[in-house]
């Protein structure tokens, strides 16, 4: 029965982890709290066994536009959902009632200050409930990031409504958070459920701040009029980096709580509904946005606590679609916020200190980033690698002789008497002048310089990962850097520490193995033509272009290209109203774009010219990576985005220097390219004459750009 509601009305074949299990509970009416992470699927533990009961599910949501998307989405799939709120006119709320007593509700979403009036409860003592869903239920915790006070009264509902379950869900996995939903909500023995933290379609990475506007504008180049979101500290931050890009070209807005809520309503809608395809904005953005095709989540700044981090990056992918997670730092992060707890009592500010020292920790780790972030919320790893960020994707590599670095790091605490912090130890290393260490007489001492050769943000990362692999500790009120026991082993040369650094230190970039797979056989023209007819359904019918249909579903379509309503139901996500609703138009379009485009045709041929704006030289080539990806050749590409070809070659040097391809081929024949590299050797690559006479003119200009491109990449970049 859950099985086939599934199918019917949200056209997905199968559940996500633990949604059977937390469906079957709402249906034997077992009180529950289900934990599962952002994008986990939790809207459909408790709407999908709504509609195998009898009686009216009630949502408890502590946000307007929260509800206000869940109802939407319900009932684009046909699904009678309502909401009552405080943003509505009496008159619908009117509305409302009249179908509750007809019986003619299913979901109802409310807010607690709206139910929790003696109006409303005794209205609804006198309808048949099938349970209470308590959506965001850690806003009931005075442990939690989000309390809301309101959530508090909700315990009063157990005593009203003693026969009807309670469910209560959310994304806070704490044993606290959980004990007081428990309590608060007089919950008898409840089932608790708790789902794996691990989101494999969202890849981690994190990378110095180095010249903050060209890395983003490498990212954003690969995004193109997709949706995604950058995280900067300050509301000033927000606003320069939203001028600048908007300067550049790119489509993007500022959201901070400095604006108006006129203003930031607009902007926000602007963003759910693809007009603006970047949101840059503080951390005052993000609770009850369900946006699903969010693709990337930079942080331009380090966050302030692992909490924030998994929060903030967990809005990416909820579509369980890939997407990218950018942690871009810089040393003077951890200034900043701890200036915002200046002046705090002494608790906050020590949580707010640990909390920083975590998420740093985060950054300069060499460890698997999906496994810091789910055992930093107390779970169990049990896998080997994930596949899914920079350290598992080998973007990273071990130091030359850790055990030499790392005995020379050690070597310099104690010699400075085991009183400074990583800055000053690191500075001293690397040799600085600083005005502080020639007046401490360090410029004398042994380990003086002693890692002149890299730079001192390097050395800091080391000690990071010396101090997480138990060699060094921070202690005392200035953190200072001491040798711990198993360090002083490693002075011995007894053991010896994991030191690592990234292998890219010029591009920041790659694409992950999921990209590719999900992307595999999806025919991207037809997906943007998708695009834009569900941006036109979207404005028809006043809903947000996601809550039409997913990206998910509209590049299930672009790859399967559906003949006939048969073919229509096996797309992912299109259940039976959608293909009443929209099976014709659907079918219509993709017949007319096989018209135009036989699947006879090989891939290749498909590269008819579009229309393209000569001036959007980064939309051309962003576009042009995309067909890189594809496999298509410098002249159709030239055909395609009606540019020349000595433009394309241009954007594929870029393309290979972004991508760090070091392997020739399908770009270079390899046995030329091997000799083409053994000139190099001589004459280097940086003029390409030699090269060209040394073959005297046979090698065209073109293929040796592209060879030295390969070849500028097989050179490890330095430090
Ligand atoms: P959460 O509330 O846990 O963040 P949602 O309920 O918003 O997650 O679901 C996230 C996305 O996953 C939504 O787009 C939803 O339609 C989709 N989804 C939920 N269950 C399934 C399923 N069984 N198969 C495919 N997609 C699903």
């Amino acid at each position: 029965m859950l099985q086939q509601i599934l199918k019917q009305y949200w056209g997905y074949d199968q559940f996500l982890p633990l949604q059977r299990e937390a469906m079957e509970l709402v249906l034997t009416q077992r009180d529950s709290v289900v934990i599962l992470p952002t994008g986990g699927g939790k809207s459909l533990c408790y709407q999908v066994p709504a509609l195998c009961q009898p009686g009216m599910l009630v949502v408890v949501s502590p946000l307007i536009a929260l509800m206000k998307d869940q109802v939407d989405s319900l009932q684009q799939c046909g699904i009678p959902a309502f909401a009552i709120h405080s943003g509505m006119s009496a008159e619908a709320k009117r509305n409302v009632v009249s179908a509750m007593q007809a019986e003619r509700v299913k979901v109802f979403y409310t807010s607690p200050e709206q139910l929790l009036t003696t109006r409303s409860l005794d209205f609804l003592a006198n309808i048949r409930l099938s349970a209470f869903a308590i959506d965001e239920a850690h806003c009931i915790s005075a442990w939690g990031h989000d309390f809301r006070p309101e959530y508090r009264g909700l315990s009063v509902l157990r005593d009203r409504f003693p026969t009807v379950s309670f469910h209560a869900y959310t994304a806070t996995a704490t044993p606290q958070v959980c004990e007081e939903i428990v309590t608060s909500l007089g919950m008898r023995a409840p089932k608790i459920l708790v789902g794996s933290f691990f989101r494999p379609n969202l890849v981690y990475r994190v990378a110095r701040r180095d010249r903050l506007l060209n890395q983003l504008c490498n990212l954003l180049d690969r995004y193109r009029r997709q949706s995604g979101l950058i995280y900067c500290i300050s509301r000033a931050d927000t606003e320069r980096l939203a001028s600048s890009l908007q300067e550049l070209g790119y489509s993007c807005t500022a959201y901070h709580a400095g604006l108006s809520e006129i203003e930031r309503n607009a902007r926000q809608e602007q963003f759910l509904n693809d007009q603006v395809d970047t949101m840059i904005a503080t951390v005052a953005f993000g609770m009850g946005i369900d946006k699903s095709n969010v693709r990337f989540v930079i942080h331009a700044a380090m966050p302030k606590s692992m909490a924030n981090y998994q929060q903030e990056t967990g809005r990416a992918g909820r579509d369980g679609l890939e997407a990218e997670c950018w942690l871009l730092y810089g040393s003077e992060d951890m200034l900043r916020w701890r200036r915002t707890f200046e002046g705090a009592i002494d608790e906050v500010r020590e949580a707010g200190e640990q909390s920083l020292r975590a998420i740093y920790s985060y950054c300069v780790a060499s460890h698997c980033r999906h496994r810091l972030l789910v055992e930093h919320f107390g779970q169990v790893w049990g896998r080997e690698s994930c596949q899914a960020c920079d350290v598992c994707l080998g973007q990273f590599e071990a130091v030359e002789q850790p055990l030499l670095v790392g005995q020379k790091i050690l070597s310099c605490i104690l010699r400075t008497n085991e009183q400074f912090g990583s800055t000053y130890v690191a500075q001293v290393l690397a040799g600085s002048k600083d005005k502080r260490i020639l007046a401490n007489r360090h410029d004398r001492l042994s380990t003086y310089g002693l890692l002149k050769d890299f730079r001192s943000s390097s050395i800091r990362d080391w000690i990071e990962q010396l101090i997480e692999q138990g060699f060094v500790k921070r202690l005392g009120e200035y953190q200072q850097l001491h040798v711990s026991p198993t360090g002083r082993e490693l002075l011995h040369g007894k053991l010896e520490p994991r030191l690592m650094r990234p292998i890219k230190a010029r591009a920041i970039e790659v694409s992950s193995p999921s990209l590719l797979h999900s992307w595999e056989g999806v025919d991207r023209e037809l997906f943007d033509r998708l695009r834009r007819w569900r941006s036109s359904v979207s404005v028809r019918r006043g809903v947000a272009p996601f809550l039409v249909f997913s990206d998910a579903t509209l590049r299930d379509l672009a790859r399967r290209q559906p003949q006939d309503v048969n073919a229509l139901r096996d797309v992912h996500g299109i259940g039976e109203r959608k293909v009443s609703d929209f099976g014709k138009s659907l079918l219509e379009l993709i017949h007319e774009y096989r018209q135009s485009h036989p699947v006879d045709q090989s891939a290749s041929d498909r590269f008819t010219p579009i229309a393209n704006d000569p001036n959007d030289h980064a939309g051309a080539q962003a576009l042009a990576y995309e067909l890189f990806e594809q496999g298509a050749s410098i002249e159709q590409i030239a055909v395609r985005l009606g540019r020349v070809e000595s433009t394309i070659v241009k954007y594929l040097t870029n393309y290979l220097q972004c991508r760090q391809i070091t392997d020739p081929h399908g770009w270079v024949e390899p046995k030329m390219f091997q000799q083409i590299e053994l000139v190099a050797r001589y004459s280097g690559v940086d003029k390409l004459k030699p090269i060209h006479d040394a073959f005297h003119g046979r090698i065209d200009y073109d293929t040796l750009r592209i060879a030295a491109a390969l070849i500028q990449n097989r050179r490890t970049p330095s430090l």
